[in-house]
């Protein structure tokens, strides 16, 4: 029997220094789910990475119904003319120009490549807390920042496919450089990496915080999730540093708010298991920014689907792009 309600589908996120890859039914439901780290060195073993992924899902799918196809989702820029990954700023040292020619040989599936933030949105909006709603903008904050746009109850992804990136939204002109190549980005202040980097600087003036641990020789590095557990155990410094980083998303809302006027924006990503800690905040200075009629008439909410909007939407986005 291969009925649409049997059909499975595989939803990959390259999330930056973690690939999540979950197999999904045609409704969004997750039957199976797994994290790895990412082989970020070189594209070769990305390239085989994916495709053992692939061929790992394909060989548990047949108890649960029938595979049809795989979305994949990476943090850069895709042509929709040419289906090429055109720019990965977090992870430059990684050619993608066969990626996905080379992934749909190997596994012989049919696989569609999109932007994460894009498939974030997707999985939120069929499947999460904008169902229904037309004008939506789903927001990541993870390793870097990015926003999947829905419009007119439509995706819009702009002339070529590169509408969204809200992270390299300009947000101090005079900040660091920013991956993309150009000075003061949102994500230069308001990523995971960023994060890190400005709480190591209030650590020198400040030893209160719990996480001084991390001046102590160490077998890692502080992450963005040490500084997200620490607030959430109360820790002040690591409020402080993300009701500092509300402000900076808070910024470049208001502005997003007046542009498009939407009905819902939505936050996801690594960085929103924080919860309210930062969501309160990025809402008191949407407020200040942004014109009243246009705030009051926004819902700004958390990912329904947690961690999972993006390998939802993804996995989703293959099934309404492979009928
Ligand atoms: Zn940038």
């Amino acid at each position: 029997m291969s009925t649409r309600e049997n059909n499975l589908y595989i939803g990959i996120i390259l999330e930056g220094a973690k690939i999540r890859t979950a197999l999904i039914d045609s409704t969004g439901n997750v039957l199976l789910e797994q994290t790895d780290p990412t082989s970020q060195r070189k594209t070769e073993e990305l390239t085989s990475q994916l495709i053992e992924l692939i061929q790992t899902f394909k060989q548990r799918a047949p108890q649960y119904g029938q595979l049809v196809a795989a979305g994949v989702g990476v943090p850069g820029l895709i042509n929709l003319k040419t289906h090429k990954i055109e720019v990965l700023p977090n992870l430059p040292q990684i050619s993608t120009t066969t990626l996905c020619d080379d992934i749909m040989q190997a596994t012989g599936m049919q696989v569609i490549f999109d932007n994460d933030a894009n498939l974030g949105a997707y999985g939120e909006w069929q499947c999460g807390v904008a169902q229904g709603y037309q004008n939506v903008i789903y927001v990541t904050i993870g390793t870097g920042i990015g926003s999947g746009i829905i419009l007119d109850g439509q995706m819009w992804r702009g002339t070529t496919g590169f509408a969204g990136e809200l992270g390299h939204t300009t947000i101090n002109v005079d900040g660091i450089e920013c991956a993309c190549g150009n000075i003061g980005c949102l994500e230069t202040v308001a990523s995971g990496p960023n994060i890190v980097r400005r709480m190591q600087q209030r650590l020198y003036r400040d030893r209160t915080s719990s996480l001084t641990r991390f001046f102590m020789p160490r077998d890692r590095e502080m992450t963005h999730e040490d500084i997200v557990q620490a607030a959430i155990s109360g820790d002040e410094l690591a409020q402080v540093v993300f009701e500092r980083t509300g402000h900076y998303l808070g910024i470049a809302l208001g502005g997003l708010i007046n542009l498009l006027n939407p009905e819902m924006v939505i936050f996801g990503g690594s960085i929103m298991a924080v919860g309210n800690i930062l969501l309160k905040p990025i809402i008191a200075e949407t407020k200040q920014r942004a014109f009243g009629p246009c705030f009051d008439n926004c819902q700004i909410v958390a990912a329904q689907l947690g961690p999972l909007s993006g390998v939802i939407g993804a996995a989703i986005l293959a099934r309404d792009s492979f009928k």
